[in-house]
């Protein structure tokens, strides 16, 4: 036996694979690996961004007043139950090392994002598997799988990587079927992609277990930024700010956040842009015979023969330059996750695909 160990179920972390951003020999790539806005963000944010350069002598605010405010007026929110962390994933992960440790189960579904088992096992929790209806969320196989012992339920809605959704009168009744004392997190990192949907925001208005987790990663164009927020209620915000530490976001980030949610001018365009160029490319693989369900995010869940055609076709766009994500260990090994590019991306790899489909390789 060693004499250091690190603390129960560290050592069963599987490190998290990010999508790879180039390809050996080629220079004119096409990233689809990652989720990101092609158009990147807007021209306020970098021009904001460009202006913080200054007073980085002086640290920033504990408290991130300024940025909740702004995110509370837009969304017409309480700034008091929102908490801002380094990406959503910070805010999912004080939530986990809030209410779960050693003993509790941490409940999440069959292809849920990868992320959530591993922020079970940071703090000793037993991550739970639930299994999914078709590549949606199962809220019966969900609430049938909760135990005593569970303490937190994960799921993306939009969900990440297969693109569906759940309605909200599903969600409530997830939130309203929980075992006594346990949390749903209710993750909208693809929220502002469908038209009108408040993430789960009047869920955790209404309920004490509902935690919506938001992101500017992703519509905002801002993942290298790393900034993302959550909203619960009062006494579970009073939790997770014990566990924050009191300059977890920057002078930076916290500036360049603010001017990010502000231009929801931005937001509607990059929307728009994605719901058309999304259904182009849905429209575009389905007449290739690469069907994909109906996607509510920024990325389409292409569907191959089998694993050999999955991996034969992302070897062949890579050849290409075209890097999209190999899904396999979401326990989708036929599917390939392809994030919706600017047009110029989406018709490159929907071309690139019918040359494969044409017997290329
Ligand atoms: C991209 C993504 C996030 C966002 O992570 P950040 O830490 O905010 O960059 C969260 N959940 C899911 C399901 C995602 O796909």
């Amino acid at each position: 036996m060693p004499r250091i160990k690190p603390q129960p179920g560290i050592l069963d972390i599987e490190l998290y694979v990010g999508g790879s951003s180039s390809v050996e020999g080629v220079s004119d790539v096409v990233k689809l690996s990652s989720n990101e806005n092609p158009f990147g963000s807007s021209d306020v944010v970098k021009q904001t961004h460009a202006k913080t350069g200054h007073a980085l002598h002086r640290y920033p605010n504990t408290d991130h007043a300024s940025l909740r405010a702004a995110i509370a007026e837009v969304h017409k929110l309480d700034a008091e139950r929102i908490i801002c962390g380094v990406g959503s994933d910070e805010v999912l992960q004080f939530v986990t090392q809030a209410y779960a440790g050693v003993g509790d189960e941490v409940v999440y579904t069959e292809h849920g994002f990868s992320m959530y088992p591993i922020l079970a096992r940071m703090v000793g929790a037993t991550p739970v598997k639930v299994a999914e209806r078709e590549r949606i969320v199962d809220v019966d196989a969900i609430l049938a799988a909760c135990t005593k012992k569970t303490k937190i339920v994960f799921i993306a809605n939009p969900a990440n990587p297969t693109g569906t959704m759940i309605g909200t009168a599903e969600v409530a009744r997830l939130a309203d079927g929980l075992p006594e004392g346990a949390i749903l997190v209710h993750d909208g990192a693809y929220t502002e992609y469908v038209e009108g949907h408040d993430g789960g925001a009047a869920l955790v208005e209404s309920r004490d277990n509902v935690v919506m987790t938001r992101t500017f990663s992703k519509i905002y164009g801002l993942g290298g930024l790393r900034v993302g927020w959550g909203y619960a209620p009062k006494e579970i915000i009073d939790v997770l700010n014990r566990l924050r530490q009191p300059f977890n976001l920057s002078t930076v980030q916290l500036t360049v956040a603010e001017a990010a949610v502000r231009d929801q001018a931005w937001v509607e365009k990059c929307r728009s842009e994605n719901t058309r160029l999304r259904a182009w490319l849905a429209e575009a693989l389905a007449e290739l015979g690469v069907p994909s369900d109906t996607s509510t995010a920024n990325f389409i869940l292409a569907r191959f023969a089998d694993q050999e055609e999955a991996e034969a076709c992302d070897d062949y766009l890579k050849s290409q330059g075209i890097i999209v994500r190999r899904v396999a260990g979401y326990g989708l090994p036929n599917c390939l996750r392809i994030t919706v590019g600017d047009e110029a991306g989406c018709r490159r790899v929907a071309h690139a695909i019918g040359q494969f489909k044409d017997g290329a390789r």
